[in-house]
């Protein structure tokens, strides 16, 4: 059983595997390391990967890209709707206002989601790895960018799940960067000594994320994240298309605005030019041939028009890079260095700006591409019994604070809320709210605070088959809200706490089942520490108090006595909790996984089809050439016999490509060994007579 690491970029995945000597990169069917995230569809299979992108141009309504920034969102989302207006295949609102991709596939129109498109991407990837590894792949580490929601987070693993992956953890891709940092660090500080802090800069295609990183032997725990998540390397790629089209409507009268397929080749070319002027100040070209109504395009460029051009964008990296340092509350002193990863971190302006920020010049210590995908196969290791490797401990910060709020209940309880997770509060993480009621409640979570998202709203759970205790009052009810080890809050659990006066079963003191399974899983978020904080019931009977403040301190305080006070007078019943938060059902997961499968059946058919026509093709091709009058076969057939093959070869490769293009494989395969038994005994003629020995007569001749 093998490991794997994946980063899911917006523009390509790489795949990390952990193995005995370290991690490697698996290298997919074209021998590339980087696998475009990009999944396409025919009349006849599905194409992922490098195949998918390599016919974009000629397949464009049919090729879709850039999942990642259309999952866990609503169609209506602006940022969807700024996405759409640059794809050339068609994106539709859904009947629950969620994202279809329409596109054509096996002759029929098909809609499918973001999750199931990703599904295809994670089907190649997996294959990609059983291939190069020669076993199944199912544990893996996926990255997700640090300021991904809920709703996101949700919606890949969903994705994930549809495509048969075990995900052990959804890691913030700063973060697998930190991992891949540190673990083969092995002049960290002592946990006595004061931290190696370490910043961490990863700009992307889509997006830019910064990370503040205190570094200790075997540790690593995160300070602070800054991100952008809508500024990328493409970013600067449609400015500069922008001014391309501009310049080329001005000299040749051609506009490749309204012309997605010139304006999709002009973007390659952009992003070509725009890397050559990351090695390059000198002015470089750009020219393409017969771009629009058979025209030929050139111009120039050089790197300092890009960033006069771009200085809006530069400007806010800046700003991200700040807003980190702030974050971090780290003085400039205290930086041991800022690490750079990301392919648009090759841009000198990205290093210039570094070094005006944080007085350092950007060390290149990591492989800019890979070391993500490498921190999740690392992760992938120690968090699976399947590999050995040495321990890192990973603290992760919440990226955005979480506010619980809760309703009033009947008896007049005032409803209120409470942040439960502040910014930058350490994860995975639980806690417990305690309520007073007399009847099931419901509780809300939402993102606090800034949120670079049009909404807020995480989840509402309802807390069930809470009753009044046999005198009728309030009963006191513990929920455990937890920040799991995927990023992703939940209300995981709740318990009614019951005096045990009326009741005489024995359980332990205030442990849910669910608190006793998990501590048999070892989850791991169970060890971290579990606060607790009283939350609801204005009129609480023990506490009291109107201030909230008050309250909590004084929870705080009594909460070891109540312990042990109530020791043997409690007891504690799961409480059912029904949850509405966004991601599939299983029923959906299921149905989506089955679709998912049979497409695999149908590619695995569809390509040991053309599998059988290509062979078929191929020895009608050999075997011509071989019979032809200067062929190695001629000499071992009748002429006759030879030139009626010949013209039976003929006839069957002019079949192949008319009435013979799209039969099944049996068809092929039954052609195939009808030829053979024509052309074999041929063959064999000839290697027999090779095998004879060669006997000489008097002078030499052969007999
Ligand atoms: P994201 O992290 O945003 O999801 P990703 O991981 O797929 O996306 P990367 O592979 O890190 O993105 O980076 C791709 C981006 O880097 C592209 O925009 C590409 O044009 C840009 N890029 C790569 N090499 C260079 C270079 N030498 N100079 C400038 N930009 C570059
Ligand atoms: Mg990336």
């Amino acid at each position: 059983m093998s490991v794997i690491g994946i980063d899911f970029g917006n523009e390509s995945c790489y795949v990390a595997v952990a193995k005995a000597g370290g991690i490697e990169t698996i290298a997919n069917d074209y021998s590339l390391r980087a696998t475009p995230s990009y999944v396409a569809f025919s009349g006849k299979n599905r194409i992922l990967g490098v195949a998918a992108k390599n016919q974009q141009v000629t397949n464009m309504k049919n090729t879709v890209y850039g999942l990642k920034r259309l999952l866990g969102r609503k169609f209506r989302d602006p940022h969807v709707q700024n996405e759409i207006k640059h794809f050339p295949f068609t994106v539709i609102e859904t009947n629950n206002g969620g994202i279809g991709i329409r596109v054509n596939y096996l002759g029929e129109e098909h809609i499918f989601s973001p999750e199931q498109c990703l599904a295809m991407l994670f089907t190649k990837l997996k294959e990609t790895s059983a291939t190069a590894l020669q076993t199944q792949v199912n544990d893996c580490v996926i990255s997700v960018p640090s300021y991904y929601t809920n709703n996101e987070r949700k919606a890949l693993l969903d994705a994930a799940a549809i495509s048969g992956l075990n995900v052990l953890r959804l890691f913030n891709e700063t973060t697998a960067t930190a991992l891949n940092y540190g673990i083969y660090k092995q002049d960290l500080p002592a946990p006595e000594e004061k931290p190696r802090n370490v910043i961490f800069v990863d700009w992307g295609h889509a997006s830019l994320q910064v990370a503040a990183c205190a570094f200790h032997k075997g540790k690593l725990r995160m300070l602070a994240t800054a991100f952008d998540p809508y500024l990328g390397g493409r970013d600067i790629d449609l400015i500069l298309a922008d001014h391309f089209c501009k310049e080329f409507y001005q000299k040749y009268r051609v506009d490749a605005t309204l012309n997605k397929r010139a304006f999709i080749r002009l973007l390659a070319e952009v992003e070509k030019l725009k890397k050559q002027m990351s090695a390059n100040s000198t002015t470089l070209p750009l020219a393409i041939e017969c771009f629009m109504e058979e025209k030929d395009v050139r111009s120039e460029m050089k790197r300092s028009d890009m960033e006069t051009m771009c200085a809006s964008l530069f400007q806010r990296v800046e700003n991200t890079l700040r807003q980190c340092l702030e974050s971090s509350g780290l003085k400039l002193e205290e930086i041991h260095s800022v690490e750079i990863v990301g392919g648009s971190t090759r841009i000198p302006a990205i290093k210039q700006l570094i070094e005006k920020i944080f007085h350092k010049s950007a060390s290149t210590t990591l492989n800019q591409d890979e070391a993500v995908s490498r921190g999740c196969a690392l992760q992938c290791a120690m968090l699976s019994p399947a590999v050995r490797v040495r321990e890192f401990s990973v603290t992760d910060v919440q990226t955005y604070p979480i506010t619980v709020l809760w309703d009033a209940s009947a008896e007049g309880e005032a409803s209120g809320e409470i942040e439960v997770f502040p910014v930058n509060h350490a994860t995975p993480f639980s806690k417990m709210l305690t309520f007073y009621r007399r009847e099931p409640f419901t509780l809300r979570a939402m993102y606090s605070g800034n949120l670079p998202y049009p909404d807020k709203n995480i989840g509402t759970w309802i807390v069930k088959d809470v009753h009044p205790s046999p005198d009728g009052k309030p009963q006191k009810v513990k929920v455990k809200v937890r920040v799991n080890i995927h990023g992703i809050m939940t209300i995981s659990s709740a318990s009614l706490i019951e005096s045990k006066e009326s009741v005489d079963t024995e359980e332990p003191e205030e442990q849910s089942q669910q608190q006793q399974q998990n501590q048999k899983k070892g989850e791991a978020e169970e060890k971290m520490p579990v606060d607790s904080s009283p939350g609801g019931g204005q009129t609480a009977p023990e506490v009291g108090s109107p201030s909230w403040t008050k309250r909590l301190s004084a929870w705080f305080s009594r909460e070891g006595e109540e312990k042990k006070e109530k020791k043997k007078k409690v007891k504690c019943i799961e409480l059912p909790i029904e949850s509405l938060t966004s991601g599939f059902s299983q029923v959906e997961l299921n149905q989506y996984t089955e679709q998912e499968y049979k497409m695999i059946a149908a590619d695995k058919q569809e390509k040991e089809r053309a599998d059988a026509r290509n062979a078929l093709e191929e020895y009608v091709y050999e075997l011509r050439g071989k019979l032809s009058c200067e062929g190695e076969l001629a000499p071992y057939v009748l002429e006759t016999d030879g030139s009626k093959l010949i013209s039976q070869l003929e006839d069957m490769e002019n079949w192949l490509y008319e009435e013979g293009e799209d039969c099944n494989r049996q068809v092929y395969q039954d052609k195939l060994v009808d030829l053979k038994s024509k052309g074999e005994p041929i063959q064999q003629r000839r290697i027999e007579a090779d095998l004879r020995p060669i006997v000489l007569d008097d002078y030499g001749r052969s007999i």
